[in-house]
């Protein structure tokens, strides 16, 4: 399969109130056809999105994937990342920047996180790969990996800005429907007919 041409479809983002954010997703036990047609799927609603990376738990789908394309902001191209069961190996260091997720639309702040990681995880082909990272691409990372724990970058700032953010969150969480599903179609759908 080639990832860069990938022919997946664009899938809704889950938000923030959706239960399969606060999941703690199990490992995959095996790659089959249709893994590789949801990460054609993740992969596209990445790029249709502009994010940096996605875990699957944005999808509505609880199994320990994430992708992240960190070169894709500087050079517009696509070579995106596949990271299936992944386990740091590493953490060393404290960086603090700023965050944002697609499941928490228009919300940023600064989150401290380790500067340079090491983690081994199974790509696309079933292979065990080494990544290194250190900036943005070790930052991703950490961010994606937080989602296959159920943990939300809000979870990780200070309880001042929580504080701050509470309003905002409130009204993305009150989308969620009965089932627990809140995902960015209702959002549009909100915005459609205020
Ligand atoms: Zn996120």
């Amino acid at each position: 399969m080639s990832l860069q041409n990938s022919s997946g479809s664009v899938l809704p983002v889950r938000l923030y109130g959706d239960k399969c954010l606060r999941k703690v997703s199990p490992e995959l036990p095996r790659i089959d056809s249709d893994t590789l047609s949801f990460i054609a799927d993740l992969i596209e609603t990445m790029y249709a999105k502009d994010g940096v990376g996605l875990a699957a738990p944005q999808v509505g789908k609880n199994i320990r994937i994430f992708i992240v394309d960190p070169q894709w902001f500087e050079t517009n191209t696509r070579n995106p990342l596949v990271f299936i069961n992944p386990k740091f190996t590493s953490l060393d260091g404290v960086e603090v920047a700023e965050e944002g997720c697609l499941s928490l639309p228009d919300i940023t702040a600064e989150v401290s996180r380790a500067k340079k990681i090491t983690i081994d995880a199974i790509n696309e082909k079933g292979e065990l790969v080494r990544h290194q990272a250190e900036g943005l691409f070790s930052r991703a990372i950490q961010h994606e990996f937080d989602h296959l724990e159920g943990v939300l970058f809000v979870d990780r700032v200070s309880k001042l800005k929580q504080l701050m953010l509470k309003a905002k969150l409130k009204k993305i969480e009150s989308l969620t429907d009965e089932n627990g599903v809140n995902t960015d179609e209702t959002m549009k759908d909100e915005t459609a007919t205020r």
